[in-house]
This record gives C-alpha cells, sequence and structure tokens, in this order.
C-alpha cells in the first residue's frame, strides 16, 4: 500500500529533484499558466454575471479588446509593465499572482503526489481542479464578500459522481481517505465523499448558527459552508476535520494588518478555508502519520505499557 506513505515535506521538492520531476513540473507550471489565466477570466466576470467563454477579453477601463499576444500569461504582465497598451491603465497584480500560484500548484501537486507519492492521475486531477475552484472563490470571496453558487453547489454535487467514477479518490485501502463499509469500492468511494461532504460543510454549519446565536449577527456565510462541503467532499471527513482547525490560524494572522489598520472591515472567511485546505493536502501523509504515532502512545498508555 505505497499510495499512503508519500515522501511529505514539500521543501525536498527544490532540494532533490529529479530530471523527471523538473521535465514534469515544468510542463504542467506552463499548463497551470494558462489555466490560470482562465481562472483570471471568471474571477472578473462571474460576479458579473457574465459568460467566461465569450466575448474575449477586453480592458476593463478603456473596453479595449486585448490582442493574443498581450494576454500571454505572466509575460505579457512583464513586457507591458503591469499597464494596458492602449490608455495605460495600471492592471491589477492579481493577474499575474493568479497565473503564476495555479502554475506552481498544477506543476508542484503532480511531484508531489503522482511522481512522489504514486497517486493516480485522476486524484491529482481532482486536487488541481479543487484548487482552481478555491482560486476563484477565494478573490470573488475577497473583493465581494461572496462565494458563488456556480463553483461550490455544481463542485459538491459533482464530486460524489467523480468519486463513482474514478474511486481511487477515496481508496477503501487508505485510512485517511477511505472507508470500508461496503464490499464495493466504488460504493466506499461514494459514502467516503458524501461524509466528508457531511462533516465538512456540517462543521462550517454548526458553528456559523452558533456564532450568529453568540454575536446576533452573521458570523459566516452558507457560502463557507458550501465551499466546505465541496472541500469535504474532495479530501474525505478526517482532512476536513485537519482544515477546520487550521483555518482560524490563517485567519488570525490575516486579520492582524486589519487590526493594525484600525479600520473596521467584514473579514471574508474563504480564502482562509482554501489556503488550509492547501496546506492539508500538502501535508496530508505527515499528518496522518503524527495523529498514528499519538494515537498509538495513547493507546499504549491505556493498556499501561508506560
Ligand atoms: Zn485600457
Amino acid at each position: 500500500m505505497s499510495f499512503f506513505v508519500w515522501s511529505g515535506p514539500a521543501t525536498a521538492l527544490i532540494v532533490g529533484s529529479s530530471t523527471e520531476e523538473i521535465f514534469w513540473f515544468s510542463l504542467l507550471f506552463l499548463f497551470g499558466l494558462v489555466v490560470g489565466s482562465f481562472l483570471n477570466v471568471c474571477i472578473y466576470r462571474l460576479p458579473l454575471n457574465k459568460s467566461v467563454v465569450t466575448p474575449p477579453s477586453s480592458c476593463p477601463h478603456c473596453g479595449g479588446f486585448i490582442r493574443w499576444h498581450d494576454n500571454i500569461p505572466l509575460l505579457s504582465y512583464l513586457i507591458l509593465g503591469g499597464k494596458c497598451r492602449v490608455c495605460k491603465s495600471p492592471i491589477s497584480i492579481r493577474y499575474p499572482l493568479v497565473e503564476a500560484f495555479t502554475g506552481f500548484l498544477f506543476g508542484f501537486f503532480f511531484c508531489e503526489f503522482v511522481l512522489r507519492g504514486g497517486q493516480p492521475v485522476s486524484v491529482y486531477l481532482a486536487y488541481v481542479a479543487l484548487s482552481s475552484a478555491l482560486i476563484v472563490s477565494s478573490f470573488i470571496d475577497l473583493e465581494f464578500y461572496v462565494i458563488p453558487n456556480e463553483i461550490t453547489v455544481w463542485g459538491t454535487a459533482l464530486v460524489p459522481l467523480y468519486s463513482l467514477l474514478f474511486p481511487s479518490l477515496h481508496p477503501s485501502a487508505d485510512p485517511l481517505r477511505g472507508l470500508t463499509l461496503v464490499c464495493n469500492e466504488r460504493l466506499n468511494a461514494v459514502m467516503a465523499s458524501l461524509l466528508g461532504v457531511l462533516v465538512g460543510g456540517g462543521l462550517v454549519l454548526l458553528t456559523a448558527l452558533l456564532g450568529s446565536l453568540a454575536l446576533r449577527k452573521e458570523a459566516m456565510g452558507m457560502g463557507d459552508v458550501k465551499l466546505m462541503a465541496m472541500v469535504g467532499g474532495v479530501v474525505g471527513w478526517k482532512l476536513s476535520v485537519m482544515v477546520y482547525f487550521l483555518a482560524p490560524f490563517f485567519a488570525l494572522v490575516g486579520s492582524l494588518p486589519l487590526l493594525r489598520s484600525g479600520r473596521e472591515r467584514k473579514l471574508p472567511y474563504g480564502p482562509f478555508l482554501s489556503m488550509a485546505t492547501l496546506v492539508a493536502l500538502t501535508l496530508q501523509g505527515p499528518f496522518i502519520r503524527f495523529f498514528d504515532s499519538r494515537l498509538f502512545i495513547l493507546s499504549e498508555v491505556v493498556k499501561g505499557n508506560f
């Protein structure tokens, strides 16, 4: 069972990379740049209820269409010096950031999970699809304090189906991600995915309800509940719990600049749930080993071996 003993620390990627890893990382980084460019279109157009397919990209300031050679991910931003070629209005730094980050995740996840972890490509595809959904949701949440249903509701509905088609997303033999309820691998995977939806969404829903009772105002939105339901469907119930407990730490760090500026401003929670999800995905191997070893010590204490 090699799939849950993968190599672990992300830093090792840069230090001990093989030629194979560098090749795949570079190739998928370039592909991720193109995907990131499309995610930028989604971030801009979804909140405005515009189609993400047509018309071609245009400058939000002067409305001029962006020619193909000015629309090359990362490069065009650098060549144009972050300004529109026609009206010289500044282009948001978000565009190259989203492209570079998406590119990095596409390359890094393949090296970490497929090459080093021995995971099937179907798991990798689920992880990069989830990451893309999280990137779009987070940037829209940061600006508009909403998370679009087009992403979370569809995502939550599609993940159990994906698990039916590709049960390796929740393999029965993996205690971190799978369930062994019935003798059918595919049904187990669907149930593991649905349990993740329930636990992920349920934890945030419970917090939202308790929070609004205690603070007498909306503490967390339904958008966060749906986002975590989608995350839970992909990562399973155990990692959902980890994401749930990790996210407040990111929120704490994220709220420090706001506290210092003294401005009272609402803090969107989606970006912190998303960051926690990416960290939980990356560290899932060491995470389960850590808890298994603690559980082992605990069971030894209970048995009186210490
Ligand atoms: Zn312009």
